[in-house]
């Protein structure tokens, strides 16, 4: 099989169903037949969907903790004029899924690559979410180790798109309690859990009631999930600072500068350094 486009052989990259089989693509299944070697993530995993299809093609392994010799093998294939389709257990291929190095050294190597677009968790999340779809980050899954994995939502605390994770059913209710604690209470999530799937489940609430009902009941932690943090609001920085006016003005006439402006910054989150200069500009003017 060749691009019809070049001629040549190229390397597909094959998105393949979430869950619910029906959404594969004509074009996939099409791409699937003609090539001459399929590499997937797990070869017995991908025959299911290969049988389902009556796809006859060759599999062969290949998941990120191949040899490199058997990525040289792949290109060697695609060198030697012969197209592979990579695919996932899964969704597209390198989305949390094996397949960056061999795509790069492929593009290197002057290989044609060609996209076969489909299913994806984050897309398929985002798109029924209900939260904004313009702008958004997908952090792929949280590190496991509870420090690791504070640290990295107590970085994101400030962004203002959306967030968008990937969890297993072992982690999800301590990397949800954690988000609770790092996020806040009232920040809104959504949890999608079995898309595509027989128990689709897509629930949005605050972080505060999504702890409770993530452990409400034990098939809510079941299965495969993505969950989605609303942005930190963004901060008026023109109307806090005249509500710090306002306050440092009050407190001035009560206040040494120093302590007006310590209890004006725990009050409206704005730097202590700010509130402190503009304290004394306050404090100056009124002499
Ligand atoms: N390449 C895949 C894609 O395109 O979404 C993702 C592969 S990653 C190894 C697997 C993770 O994707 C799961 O642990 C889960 O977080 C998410 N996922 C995959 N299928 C899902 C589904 N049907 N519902 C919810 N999340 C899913």
């Amino acid at each position: 099989m060749t691009d019809q486009q070049t001629g040549k052989a190229a390397l597909y990259i094959v998105a393949t169903p979430i869950g619910n089989l029906g959404d594969i693509s004509h074009r996939a299944i099409e791409v699937l037949r003609r090539a001459d070697v399929i590499a997937a993530e797990d070869t017995r995993h991908s025959s299911r969907l290969t049988q389902h299809f009556g796809i006859a093609t060759r599999l062969v392994s290949y998941h990120d903790y191949s040899s490199s010799g058997r990525e040289d093998a792949i290109l060697a294939e695609l060198a030697a004029g012969r197209s592979v389709a990579l695919i996932s257990d899964a969704g597209t291929p390198l989305i949390s899924d094996p397949g960056y190095s061999l795509v790069a050294r492929a593009r290197q190597m002057q290989i044609t690559v060609i996209p076969v677009p489909g299913a994806c968790a984050l897309t398929t999340a985002l798109c029924a979410a209900g939260l904004p779809t313009d702008r958004f980050v997908f952090e792929g899954f949280p590190p496991h180790k509870q420090g690791a994995r504070r640290q990295l939502f107590e970085s994101l605390a400030e962004e203002q798109r959306t967030i968008i994770f990937y969890e297993s059913p072992h982690r999800i209710a301590d990397s949800v309690f954690d988000m609770r604690d790092v996020f806040g209470e009232q920040r809104q999530a959504v949890i999608c859990r079995e898309l595509t799937k027989t128990w689709e489940t897509i629930h949005g609430d605050s972080l505060s009631a999504l702890s409770q009902w993530i452990v409400a009941d034990v098939n809510n932690r079941r299965g495969e999930f993505v969950v989605l943090i609303h942005g930190a609001p963004v901060v008026d920085q023109d109307s806090q600072l005249s509500d710090a006016d306002r306050q440092l003005r009050v407190l001035l006439e009560e206040l040494p500068v120093k302590q007006a402006a310590a209890l004006v910054a725990k009050l409206t989150g704005l730097k202590k350094n700010a509130v402190y200069k503009r304290a004394l500009e306050l404090a100056g003017a009124s002499l």
